[in-house]
């Protein structure tokens, strides 16, 4: 059977999640969000104690984890121990955290076949940074969302106010540069445009816009 996949990828703040939300939305589809996936596991690696420059006690995790990603209601839960974490997992220090075990092949192939299972199993929307050139190289439908980093930096910023995480908008800039260095310089599965992906640069676009745009071009196909 064909599935419709679609492949949200784009570095942090681009408008990856709100666009794929919007067409899982729109198509009555599910939407992975693949971030949360590698969130989760820096959360039980924070939790753990884990010294996440120590590759030994990464695949040690890693080995023992007991994640599954499931869909309650039609939204994506991970449930860590049987706990659901995404309440816990949106925070700065999660942030960096993710962004360094992500690095970490052995993280990688235990999140990419988890991905790959959902996607065999049902008609999703997925958005992170590798779907379209290695989790799901065949998919029918990519597309690579990006922005000014200036532009990303002001969206999370205002993101974190409104969660009341009070931030300077330096700091977010700064450290949303260094994750966008981390993710497009990893010797494993990097951050990249897909040759076959189409690019929406969406600087200078409102959210409906894009959405609009996406969803116009999936009409025709
Ligand atoms: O998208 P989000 O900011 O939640 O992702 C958190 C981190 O997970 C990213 O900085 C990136 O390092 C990693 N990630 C990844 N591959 C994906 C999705 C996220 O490496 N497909």
């Amino acid at each position: 059977m064909n599935r419709i996949n679609i492949a949200i990828d784009g570095p942090s703040g681009a408008g990856k999640s709100t666009l794929a939300k919007a067409v899982s939305k729109a198509l009555h589809i599910f939407y992975l969000d693949t971030g949360s996936m590698y969130r989760a596991v820096a959360y039980a690696a924070v939790k753990a104690g884990i010294d996440i420059k120590n590759t030994y006690e990464v695949e040690q995790l890693i080995e023992k984890i007991d994640l599954h990603t499931v869909y309650v209601d039609g939204e994506q839960q991970n449930l860590l121990d049987g706990e659901n974490v995404m309440p816990y997992i949106r925070t700065p220090e999660i942030s960096k955290a993710a962004s360094d075990i992500s690095a970490y092949p052995c993280v990688r192939h235990k999140l990419v076949a988890m991905q790959r299972e959902v996607a065999e199993k049902y008609d999703v929307v997925l958005d992170g940074r590798d779907i379209g050139t290695y989790v799901l190289p065949n998919a029918e439908y990519k597309y690579y969302v990006t922005a000014d980093a200036g532009e990303r930096a002001r969206r999370r910023h205002l993101e974190l106010a409104h969660k009341g995480i009070d931030k300077d908008y330096d700091d977010v800039l700064r450290e949303m540069k260094i994750r966008d260095n981390n993710d497009s310089t990893r010797s494993f599965a990097p951050l990249r445009q897909a040759d076959d992906a189409i690019l929406i640069d969406t600087t200078h676009m409102s959210i409906d816009e894009v959405v609009g745009a996406v969803l116009s071009r999936l009409s025709q196909e």
